[in-house]
């Protein structure tokens, strides 16, 4: 598993996820550790690195 951080959309607190890098492209929801607020996080990964990460607020997607 690979950890990388991000910028929650909704609280703009830094945070990390961890991402499996078995799968190249990836899109799942994940509660943001510090408000717990569910953000949407879109990501295609290479290898050992990210190639893009996108972390949105669940509530503005759709
Ligand atoms: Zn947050």
């Amino acid at each position: 598993m690979i950890e990388h951080f991000f910028t929650c959309p909704n609280c703009m607190t830094r945070v990390s996820s961890t991402v499996d890098p078995d799968q190249r492209k990836q899109n799942f929801t994940e509660d943001c550790e510090y408000c717990n607020h569910p953000v949407s996080i879109r990501l295609e990964i290479e290898g050992v690195d990210i190639l893009w990460f996108d972390a949105i607020c669940c509530e503005e997607e759709v």
